[in-house]
């Protein structure tokens, strides 16, 4: 297709999933395969959402809302917005990428934080703009490097708040601040996907109420606490005027009817929503215990994954946690910067065992 595709995508990275956990056991012949890869929940889709699921599927035959309108309505209530300040996607990867679409001309610049999620860099490439790095600090955001960052071309900066795959956050009041110094002309993204899951509630913007009245869109997904990775839905908070350019940019009827309903029904159970939150904090203490008794650094994480220094190589170690039926990401995968490390998701009790026993032996 060489001549023909443009010539940006040729060259282009692709995203680069966890490895499956089917794949894993038929290379290695293994029985027992656990995943904590891709931050996903151990713990499965709500059982409110399993029964929506069940109870709409004889509806497939129609398309679903165009607008989410009752989903939308859902979160207006739960976060007391307007309904129009809400978006939904395809996951909220792809709020992630019609933020480019919307905003991005060749040769702009988008600031993101390095290591940090891969898609900002994807979206930089896909509408031929320049992507532009910043070094955490202390495994953090460095707001005042990503402030000093800005040029005259930048057009979006995305903030991972808290951020994949080092698991830090960033205040309110920084986040806050640093978008009341962003020059005009410059869309923030602010990607909270780990949200529902920080530590530190005091001092996060858990209820998505920034004081602040700039361009900027929040984005937080379904995909984790709530276990509906498989389904592709995600939302964000912005303001009306971008909304109605999201409703032309997506495709019509982007996020599909079983999505809609299980999203809906997932947000109304608080109870079990708490209950996930304190599970993950529950196994994040017990695996934080465990890498200390085996002599194992991380970083201290906010979020439903950790991030362990191996001091060493990682890309060996995953082999040889794979053969060992773990499946893990390695840290080059982010930066070359940070090769020595692994990223693991928190994962249930019985998972953690079995990857600190992995781990051990290795
Ligand atoms: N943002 C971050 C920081 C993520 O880690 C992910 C998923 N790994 C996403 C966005 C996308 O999530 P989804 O599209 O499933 O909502």
């Amino acid at each position: 297709m060489d001549g023909i595709v443009k010539k940006q995508f040729s060259e282009m990275e692709s995203y680069i999933p966890g490895r499956p956990i089917e794949q894993v056991k038929e290379q290695y012949g293994l029985e027992r395969v656990i995943k904590l890869a891709s931050n996903e929940s151990s713990l499965g889709p709500m059982p409110a959402a399993l029964d929506a699921i069940k109870k709409y599927s004889s509806q497939l035959n129609r398309y679903p809302d165009i607008e989410a309108t009752i989903l939308r309505d859902t979160l207006a209530k739960y976060y007391k917005l307007p309904r129009e300040n809400f978006l939904i996607g395809n996951g909220s990867n792809e709020l992630l990428r019609i933020a480019g679409q919307a905003v991005l001309g060749k040769g702009d610049e988008v600031i993101f934080a390095e290591p940090s999620f891969v898609v900002y860099r994807m979206v930089a490439d896909l509408f031929e703009a320049k992507a532009v790095p910043v070094d955490l600090k202390n495994h953090t955001h460095d707001l005042e490097a990503m402030l000093a960052a800005i040029t005259k071309k930048t057009k979006l900066v995305f903030i991972c708040n808290p951020n994949n795959p080092t698991g830090t956050m960033v205040s309110r009041a920084e986040v806050e601040d640093f978008i009341n110094k962003v020059p005009e002309g410059v869309l923030v993204v602010v990607d909270e996907a780990y949200a529902e899951f920080v530590e530190e509630r005091d001092a996060y913007p858990l209820d998505l109420n920034y004081s602040v009245n700039k361009p900027i869109i929040v984005t937080r997904t379904f995909s984790k606490l709530y276990g509906l990775a498989g389904l592709r839905i995600g939302y964000g908070v912005a303001p009306p005027s971008y909304v109605a350019v999201d409703q032309k940019i997506r495709d019509p009827f982007n996020v599909n009817m079983l999505a809609q309903v299980a999203a809906t029904v997932s947000l109304g159970d608080k109870n079990e929503a708490q209950k996930r939150y304190e599970q993950n904090l529950e196994n994040k203490r017990y695996l934080c215990r465990g890498l200390k008794e085996v002599g194992l650094d991380f970083v201290g994480s906010q979020a439903n994954f950790i991030l362990i220094d191996l001091k060493k190589d990682s890309t060996l170690v995953f082999e040889k946690l794979l053969k060992k039926g773990v499946i893990v990401r390695t840290g080059e995968i982010f930066t070359e910067r940070y090769r020595n490390y692994i990223r693991v998701s928190i994962g249930s009790k019985e998972e953690i065992d079995i990857f600190l026993e992995a781990i051990k032996t290795i």
